[in-house]
């Protein structure tokens, strides 16, 4: 099946074309139809499975209406590290380059001023390790309540670092009217437990 079957936008079919993607990957092709349709995903699969164009593709497609608003990210995309997260934003400059949307890294070990002024310009979409999303909260420096999409990638390494209670506490403070996409590799019953609390009528996705 080709990218153009999905139900992407013209303008997301063109980025993925333009990066020499001729098809999509079954992770892909199972996935983006059903987050197109604003469904929660739970998503089982692996790092090198295409996993991380299959939430970024429809992110772009559903960003496309709309605006941001000072300290309201409208998309937040937790990762467990700083690593991953980086690699994200790459993926968002890749694929989206054509879309004029702001980006914002909210990751350790960089200045918080820089992280702020992003903020306050409103950000589409926000990608954060957990520890410094909570930390940019406590200060009163963005609101979670504007979160259209919640992706929280990599759930079981999230587990193994310890960042258990920190997902809980940030999927709490977006409401129940987001759509979530949830991606693991693995299902330990911890992950399973998460997913269940947090994910609504999911469609599961194996690859
Ligand atoms: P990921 O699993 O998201 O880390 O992606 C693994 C690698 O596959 C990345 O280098 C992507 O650029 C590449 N990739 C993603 N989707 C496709 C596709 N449909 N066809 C070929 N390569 C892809």
């Amino acid at each position: 099946m080709p990218f153009s079957e999905l139900g992407l936008s013209a303008k997301v079919v063109a980025a993925v074309e333009a990066a020499g993607y001729t098809e999509p990957t079954p992770i892909q092709a199972q996935a983006i139809p059903h987050a197109l349709q604003r469904r929660d995903v739970l998503g089982i699969a692996q790092t090198g499975t295409g996993k991380t164009a299959s939430f970024v593709l429809p992110m772009l497609t559903m960003l496309e209406t709309g605006r941001a608003r000072a300290r309201m990210p409208r998309t937040l995309i937790i990762e467990p590290t700083r690593e991953l997260a980086a690699q994200v934003e790459e993926s968002f400059v890749k694929y989206g380059s054509q879309h004029r949307l702001n980006v914002a890294l909210l990751i350790g070990g960089v200045s918080f001023e820089d992280q702020n002024r992003k903020l306050e310009r409103g950000v589409d979409v926000l990608i954060a390790t957990p520890g410094r999303l909570l930390d940019h909260f406590e200060r009163g420096r963005l609101l979670m309540t504007g979160v259209e999409i919640l992706v929280i990638d990599e759930a079981d390494r999230m587990l193994d670092m310890g960042f258990i209670p920190d997902i809980e506490r940030i999927c709490k403070m977006i409401p129940f009217t987001r759509q979530t996409l949830f991606f693991s590799a693995t299902m330990p019953p911890e992950i399973t437990r998460l997913a269940d609390q947090f994910l609504q009528n999911p469609v599961r996705v194996e690859v």
